[in-house]
């Protein structure tokens, strides 16, 4: 493998510099922000072309309905959040789910984590303000600090470093978690039969017993369980910090193609997928499988923008759609786009980002989401893919492995005072291991109908 750093120049890699990029930091030191990227610059990748190219040939069935991609994980990761347990369970809820989900399709389930690199987060205003105080927005763990204090909300260019750090320390725990034997499926299956002992789960007591029967199926036919020892998992961020990202991406000296070595597939956000943005182009020009999130706005036009300006070669898996538009807009909002796309006949891998569409601020003033809508959304996501005949390609999901009280229902029914017991996340509502699973559990059963 040789990767090239720099300016072994593919045409057009830096051409973004010269368009209007949203939602970037203002840096108060230009100094800092040229150490920190030579830095980076220099840095070994995170992850390596061919894995990055693995992973478009899986993203490729999941747009032909030959596998059903997970993406899973925190709106924010941060700093202080990067330990082996809290890590481990967040793999583990995504495995979890990705059994009962491969049981459901009755097909290969990609799992990728939002991890190892989502710490940039975009915001609807550049202030905030706190009993007359007005301070730069919390931007993400790699831009500055959460609490409400000058020095902490000061945008850090050395966070930007401290980030690669933790991801690359983040990326090597799941690693060493997917290939030690810790991700072994009839392991995996036990852990949901312990969720399963919970009485509020009943329902699903069929399901789980279909997979039990399945895998002793499995066995008494002599599967290879120690080849199910290993597991493939990849991980993604939104490619928000340009200075971030075109600092960890290499020329492919073998192939000439350039590659942004900061996770194996990243994402351009709601906010800044303007078809005239830095963001669209510097993204149209690496190689890794990339993400439009397109919210109830996005026109047929938009779309169809996209997938000329992000893959023109209409190569399969290269281009995923998430769309977020809300359970109460979704059965309008996307039959126009799934069949513009269709009738355009470039390969695009639809996924459904339930979460992000149905915020709401509960009576008591968190920042919250209601189960119930966010199964909603997925239930209309099929309903649309089913009714055009176009394929509905995964879920991407904001949770954690951990029990906090984040979003409203579920059957364990967390209500509005329930949310401060352990309310935690520093951005947007996630769902707990509990709520996860049900979802699960629910979206397998959508899958087969
Ligand atoms: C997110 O995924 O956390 C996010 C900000 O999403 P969107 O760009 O869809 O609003
Ligand atoms: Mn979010």
């Amino acid at each position: 493998m040789t990767l090239v750093a720099h300016d072994a120049a593919v045409d057009g890699l830096d051409r973004f510099r010269t368009l209007v990029a949203k939602q970037q930091p203002t840096w108060p030191d230009a100094e800092a922000l040229g150490q920190a990227v030579a830095r980076l610059s220099a840095a070994p990748p995170l992850v390596v072309p061919a894995e990055a190219d693995l992973l478009t040939t899986r993203l490729a069935a999941a747009g032909r309905g030959e596998a059903f991609l997970l993406q899973g994980g925190d709106c924010a990761e941060t700093f202080a959040d990067a330990h082996a347990d809290r890590i481990r369970n967040k793999i583990r809820t995504i495995l979890q789910m990705a059994v009962v989900l491969t049981h459901g399709a009755s097909t290969p389930v990609v799992k990728m984590g939002r991890m190892a690199g989502q710490y940039a987060k975009p915001r609807s205003s550049d202030e905030e303000t706190r009993d007359g105080v007005t301070l730069p927005a919390y931007r993400g763990d790699m831009v500055n600090s959460h609490d409400f204090s000058p020095e902490a909300r000061r945008p850090d260019p050395q966070k930007l470093v401290e980030g690669y750090e933790i991801s690359a320390a983040t990326l090597n725990v799941l690693r060493a978690f997917t290939t030690g034997g810790s991700a072994d499926l009839r392991r995996v299956h036990e852990w949901n039969r312990g969720f399963m002992r919970n009485p509020a789960y009943s329902r699903y007591e069929r399901t789980a017993d279909e997979i039990d029967r399945a895998i002793r199926f499995m066995d008494a036919c002599g599967a290879d369980f120690d080849a199910l020892r290993t597991v493939e998992m990849y991980v993604s961020h939104e490619a928000l910090l340009l200075d971030y990202e075109r600092a960890l991406t290499r020329v492919d000296a073998r192939s000439g193609k350039a590659y942004d070595t900061s996770g194996h597939f990243l994402w351009i956000g709601e906010r800044t997928r303007d078809i005239d943005g830095a963001h669209v182009e510097f993204l149209s020009h690496v190689s890794n499988p990339i993400g439009v999130k397109l919210g109830p706005t996005t026109s047929p036009g938009d779309a169809i923008a996209l997938i000329e300006k992000l893959n023109p070669a209409g190569r399969p898996g290269r281009l995923t759609f998430i769309t977020r538009m809300g359970s109460g807009r979704i059965r309008e909002a996307l039959p126009p786009l799934v069949a513009a796309v269709r009738d355009h006949g470039s390969p695009v891998t639809w996924v459904t980002d339930p979460m992000h569409g149905n915020t709401i601020t509960s009576d008591s003033g968190y920042k919250t989401r209601r189960f119930d809508d966010v199964l909603d959304e997925v239930r209309g996501f099929f309903e649309v893919h089913r009714a055009a005949g176009t394929v509905p390609g995964g879920l991407h999901v904001e949770l954690t492995g951990d029990d906090v009280t984040e979003v409203l229902g579920g059957s364990e029914e967390i209500d509005d005072a329930g949310l401060a017991l352990r309310y935690e996340t520093l951005v947007d509502p996630r769902l707990n291991h509990q709520q996860s699973l049900e979802m699960a559990f629910q979206v397998a059963e959508m899958l087969r109908a």
